[in-house]
């Protein structure tokens, strides 16, 4: 029908952000084993899902492997805007419970127990865990461009949105690149790919695939948050496009040497990294970027109505917003005025509050690297929030906002019917499961629906029957 082949051909997109935690317990007299701590997290949950594997009712699923790396995946959501809501909702699920965790670990175990909740990419056991962004993407666009179009664009855009990281006595840009040693890769134990393409695109498969980022850092910042995801929806887009038409978009020819090397680069010298191309030429990374940009910025004057539209709805950000947010960015680096971007740019961010202190004496280094966590710990962490109210770091989001996404899924998109499938659910006594796709209920009676579609939010007749049957269940229960 129209709505679907829109979809196949136009600009719209599904954003998901998955957010790996790091987990640790201070102030203890022995030993607390995190992994413990998480499980102890993890009870209400159990309790009432009978699983630390779950879905929320604001479409998010929320789940613990073995180990001490609780994660949050939110909805599939239409807009970079919508996508931060829903992670920022993560962030405050998560912190509600390690603070709920950590009153229970004083009452039973040690009166000082304190909880660490780092938003971050790295332990210091030198372990790392990730930030995966979801896009869904059309499948004309060829795996070959990427790799030499997508993947200079995520190397370089992190002058602009790496997390920046304090270690061995010095600055990085990043918090992933030194973890990070291949490009792009199906695999996913061992390797550490750039780029995931096992391919599971939790939508129809013969138009999309789901591109799974697996390079990115896990941004305090809801400027980074809601940049990166807007920066890489445009050059998704003037990707699609020079697929479908044919056309050069100016994204050609900058396919790098050596990706790895590059990343490495990056995250050691920021925009001033020298990049190697697979041509032999040189470029710094702040010149990638801008050639980047401006191919976007022209393929969007082009088309500028209908990629406009796809912000529709976007609470933070329009086209604009995002062109002129991401050429001032570049512009502050370009002249050197890295400190201008310090309110925004997570790197930037730390340094300038450590160079301030540097600047009233010695340097001690592990005062450096506690400031460093202090800024990702999102239960006890106070730097962060001293910043944003003294208006030093952006923010983008109310409280009233972040809360809200806290029950209510991201717009007009399937998560909207996960989230009341999971709201009739919970309490009833049915016994039900769901994924990306489908829900499902297994007693008192059976039944299934597939959601094949990411961008229905309807779900028509078969959805109305099942949420008929959860509730008719709760009405046999009690007139029992
Ligand atoms: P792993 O945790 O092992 O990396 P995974 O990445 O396959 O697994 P999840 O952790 O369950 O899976 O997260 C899936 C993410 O993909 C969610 O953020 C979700 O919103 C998003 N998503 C779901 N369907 C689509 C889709 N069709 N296109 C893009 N993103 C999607
Ligand atoms: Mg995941
Ligand atoms: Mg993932």
């Amino acid at each position: 029908d129209a709505a679907s082949s829109a979809h196949k051909d136009g600009f719209e997109r599904i954003f998901g952000i998955e957010t790996e935690y790091g987990l640790s317990v201070t102030g203890t007299a022995r030993a607390t084993d995190a992994g413990q701590v998480a499980m102890m997290m993890f009870q209400p949950i159990v309790q009432r899902a009978r699983s630390t594997n779950t879905y929320l009712e604001n479409g998010s699923r929320l789940y613990l492997d073995i180990g001490s790396h609780p994660e949050y995946a939110t909805a599939e959501a239409r807009t970079p805007g919508a996508a931060l809501l829903a992670d920022a909702a993560g962030e405050h699920t998560m912190r509600d419970l390690a603070l709920d965790t950590q009153r229970r670990l004083r009452d039973t175990v040690d009166l000082h127990a304190t909880i660490h909740l780092f938003k971050n990419n790295a332990d210091s056991a030198g372990h790392s865990f990730g930030c995966h962004e979801n896009y869904l993407v059309r499948r004309g666009v060829q795996l070959k461009a990427i790799e030499t179009q997508l993947l200079p664009f995520l190397i370089t855009r992190q002058i602009l949105t790496g997390a920046g990281r304090y270690t061995d006595g010095h600055w990085t840009v990043t918090q992933r690149a030194a973890f990070v040693d291949e490009t792009v890769s199906s695999a996913t134990t061992r390797s550490r790919p750039m780029i995931n393409t096992r391919d599971e695109p939790h939508a129809d498969p013969e138009s999309f695939r789901r591109l799974h980022v697996i390079i990115g850092d896990s941004n305090r910042s809801q400027w980074a948050t809601v940049m990166k995801l807007a920066m890489t929806h445009l050059v998704l887009c003037t990707m699609e496009w020079g697929a479908r038409s044919g056309s050069p978009t100016g994204l050609e020819h900058l396919a790098l040497a050596d990706p790895v090397d590059a990343n490495l680069a990056v995250d050691a010298d920021g925009a001033d990294a020298w990049l190697v191309l697979a041509d032999g030429t040189m470029m710094t990374a702040l010149a990638m970027q801008r050639r980047m940009l401006d191919a976007v910025a022209t393929f969007a004057d082009g088309f500028h109505d209908e990629i406009a539209a796809s912000f529709d709805g976007d609470p933070f950000m329009t086209l604009d917003d995002v062109l002129d947010e991401w050429r001032t960015g570049l512009d502050a680096l370009a002249a050197h005025e890295w400190t201008a971007l310090a309110d925004r740019v997570d790197w930037a961010c730390k340094r300038h509050v450590m160079a301030g202190i540097e600047a009233r004496g010695a340097v001690d280094p592990m005062r450096m690297r506690q400031l460093d966590l202090d800024y990702h710990d999102i239960a006890n962490g106070v730097l962060y929030g001293s910043l944003v109210r003294h208006h030093r770091m952006r923010a983008l989001c109310t409280n009233e906002q972040i809360e809200d996404a806290v029950t209510t899924p991201p717009p007009d998109t399937r998560a909207v019917l996960r989230g009341a499938f999971v709201r009739h659910a919970l309490g009833a006594p049915v016994t039900w499961a769901c994924d990306w796709t489908q829900l499902k209920i297994t007693t008192p009676v059976k039944d299934e629906i597939m959601l094949l579609d990411p961008f229905d939010a309807d779900g028509g007749a078969p959805f109305a029957r099942i949420i008929r049957e959860v509730d008719a269940s709760r009405a046999a229960d009690s007139a029992v």
